[in-house]
């Protein structure tokens, strides 16, 4: 209950689900009724207890894929942009191609209209994850992320842009869009295969606020669909990694991930595809979402 995480200091873990639009002919396979996600297979037969594959899974929002970033951006962000105080986290997760860039792209400029320009000392970092490398999109040069005694965790040699009003922010914000890195998957021509992570800090004073806007990498975990090239499998393991990482630091309030006395919002943007070809990749999403809550 609410009450409770208040007491613990356990994070708010918002989990939604959208699904990309078809993007040929192929029809609906997943789709969602009142916030819960069922799936289809292709004769549309419902899925049911009768049967080995029963696959039901609960979200706090679902987005079919008629909603517009707008419907997206309020349902799942409403909360958190009238409340930034503390730490504060939107990440979008899912395989490639389902559509993480497009949502976390379309959303975080909404975002950026409602961070405190006139109060606070805005400041945006921006670092792309490939592998065990952190990099700062603005200098394109590697960084150094130090852990002190405390458990916290320090970036080192990176650089913060300070913005002023909502336009400074959202060139900042495509920049930083612009500036990842990609290669090619069987899945997708051209595809994400590091984390894309926009840091915001809002300070005032003493006090500080933490916003993260992170695109993550594909999901998809199976080394076998990035091509044979041993720097690319080696990567598919550290995504692997950090994924499974994200989980634990999430349900397990890791310190490094949830510092001290914070406040914490997380908004976990579940993406999956709505054709039967990605079904596999799509329960495992579901399951990834469904472990957080
Ligand atoms: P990902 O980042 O997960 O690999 P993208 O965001 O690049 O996926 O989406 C793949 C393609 O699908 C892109 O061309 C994107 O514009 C399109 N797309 C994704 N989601 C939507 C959506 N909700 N509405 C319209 N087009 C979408
Ligand atoms: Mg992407």
């Amino acid at each position: 209950t609410a009450s409770t995480k208040t007491a613990t200091n356990e994070p708010t873990v918002k989990i939604n689900l959208r699904i990309r639009p078809p993007t040929t002919n192929y029809f609906r396979s997943v789709h969602s009724i009142n916030d819960r996600a069922i799936l289809y297979y292709p004769s549309f037969q419902v899925l049911t207890d009768a049967g080995l594959d029963v696959h039901s899974f609960q979200f706090d929002n679902t987005f079919n894929p008629d909603s517009t970033q707008e419907q997206v951006f309020e349902k799942a962000c409403g909360d958190l942009i009238h409340n930034l105080d503390g730490l504060n986290v939107v990440f979008a997760y899912g395989q490639t191609g389902s559509g993480k860039t497009f949502t976390m792209s379309g959303i975080s400029k909404r975002i950026l209209e409602y961070l405190p320009y006139d109060t606070h000392s805005v400041d945006i970092i921006l670092l792309e994850v490939i592998g065990d490398t952190v990099r700062d999109l603005y200098t394109n040069e590697p960084i150094k992320v130090l852990m002190d005694s405390q458990g916290n965790v320090q970036l080192v040699g990176h650089e913060s842009m300070n913005v002023e009003n909502h336009e400074q922010a959202l060139e900042v914000l495509d920049f930083g869009f612009k500036s990842r890195k990609t290669s090619k998957t069987v899945h997708h021509d051209v595809s994400s295969r590091s984390h894309f992570i926009c840091q915001i800090e809002m300070t005032k004073g003493k006090k500080k606020s933490v916003l993260k806007l992170i695109d993550l990498a594909g999901s998809e975990r199976n080394t076998g669909h990035v091509v044979h090239d041993p720097e690319r499998i080696k990567e598919a393991a550290f995504i692997n990694s950090s994924l499974m990482a994200l989980k634990d630091c999430i349900r397990n309030k890791d310190d490094a991930f949830v510092p001290g006395p914070m406040k914490t919002n997380i908004v976990m943007i579940a993406t999956v595809s709505p054709t039967v070809n990605d079904l596999d990749h799509s329960l495992d999403t579901f399951r990834y979402a469904a472990s957080l809550s």
